[in-house]
């Protein structure tokens, strides 16, 4: 038996969102609720019942990890969906291109985005060609989206108890990055990260897509600056536990780079945005073909979670009744046999509040081994009334374990 984990990302909701429902409860979705009716709903603690859960920690919880135990800090995840080769041990930051005013020795910020620079890319093999061997490190540096990028030093035993050098603040200085403990690996960290301030400034400085920037009246992407240091974990790979092969169905980089660390092929969906604008027919499509090789696929939706930080319930209810449509009507019209079915949420984004809430998220479970409870419509309501109950977060041990796959625990 194969299996499928859905979420949809900010799923959950609250009756304040609609009027008196939420936006789940309110969407029309002919095959979620079909799927409620023949399959078993319950409510999910994305990682333990009143903790706040980012989308990092959500899904690592619900991959089966511990994030108490394993979470470093959402740059190290982050670099990963990125789709560098980050390994354990390695030092990642989020980084922001920025533009900055030489006065005296120091570097003043004048814009913390550079112009929202939608050109980082330009400038990364320039970057990458900065060396830090004098210092024992390496770098590598990736342009994201917009004026965001992220870096990665390598080296022997380096630390990531430093401080950031992004003053979050226009008109302050680029701050010197300092070790926080003793250790010589902070010391080293932090120095590698103060030279690669000095000389990525000056060649962003001398590049020419600047030198273009300015005759133009753009601000010059002209500063790196450096937050949230995050040691890359080692994490044991699902697939490796479970013996399968699995794959992920993604937009969005975050959710790529979780699945890769539990082992998952990440596949190129061309249109998967991880936006509201995805193209979720391709994300389906992609996954049924995926099933054919691989015991385990997870997609991952981001549009209802994107409306909701906008307080849009309106775009959440018309993204989740897009996804009702688009994705599970093409998804279900080309499911093989023996397939077990998970949906969820990674975390409760109600639009009346435009941030994570950590109320529990509604869980449906589909398929051949699945005791049907009687639930009629998928909706945070009707999991509260549901057969599976309320538990936290560890969606695919369950689903895989549905499935008949994975290890048995004692004799
Ligand atoms: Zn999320």
């Amino acid at each position: 038996m194969k299996a499928i984990l859905v979420i949809m990302d900010g799923l959950g909701g609250r009756p304040t969102d609609l009027g008196g429902a939420t936006c789940l409860e309110r969407a029309a979705k002919p095959y979620l609720d079909e799927l409620a009716r023949q399959g078993a709903l319950g409510l999910m603690d994305p990682i333990a019942p009143g903790i706040r859960p980012g989308s990092d920690t959500a899904h690592l919880s619900i991959f089966g990890y511990d994030p108490l135990k394993v979470y470093t800090g959402r740059g190290a995840f982050e670099v990963l969906g990125l789709g560098l080769e980050v390994r354990g041990g390695d030092v990642c930051f989020r980084a922001n291109f920025a533009t900055v005013e030489r006065q005296g020795g120091k570097l003043v910020v004048v814009d913390r985005r550079a112009g929202r620079l939608a050109e980082g890319h330009a400038f990364e093999q320039a970057l990458n060609e900065i060396s830090l061997r004098d210092l024992g490190v390496e770098l590598i540096f990736r342009a994201s989206t917009e004026h965001r990028g992220a870096v990665v030093l390598r080296g022997e035993t380096l630390s990531s108890a430093i401080t950031d050098t992004d003053p979050h603040e226009v008109g302050k200085e680029v701050l010197v990055c300092e070790p926080l403990e003793a250790s010589e690996g902070a010391r080293r960290t932090a120095a590698a990260v103060n030279a690669l301030t000095r000389r990525a400034h000056e060649v962003l400085e001398s590049h020419p897509v600047n030198a273009r920037r300015r005759a133009q009246g753009q601000l010059a992407a002209n500063a790196l600056l450096l937050r949230g240091a995050a040691v890359m974990p080692h994490l044991q790979p699902l697939t490796e536990d479970y013996g399968i092969r699995g794959a992920c169905v993604a937009g969005g980089a975050l959710y790529k780079g979780v699945a890769r660390l539990a082992g998952l092929e990440v596949l190129a969906v061309p249109g998967a945005t991880g936006d509201l604008k995805t193209d979720l027919r391709a994300k389906a499509k992609a996954a049924l073909s995926a099933l054919a090789r691989v015991e385990f696929v997870f997609v991952h939706v981001k549009g209802a979670d994107n409306a909701a930080h906008d307080r849009n319930a309106q775009s959440k209810r018309e993204f989740i009744e897009r996804v009702d449509r688009e994705f599970f009507g093409e998804l279900l019209a080309g499911l093989p046999p023996g397939v077990h079915l998970c949906v969820s949420g990674d975390h409760t984004t109600p639009p009346a509040v435009g941030e994570h809430t950590a109320d529990p998220v509604p869980v449906l479970f589909w398929g051949p081994s699945i005791r049907a409870d009687p639930a009629r419509t998928f909706g945070e309501r009707a999991a509260a009334q549901g057969g599976l109950g309320r538990f936290s977060g560890r969606l695919v041990p369950q689903l895989l374990g549905y499935s008949d796959l994975g290890p048995k625990f004692g004799a």
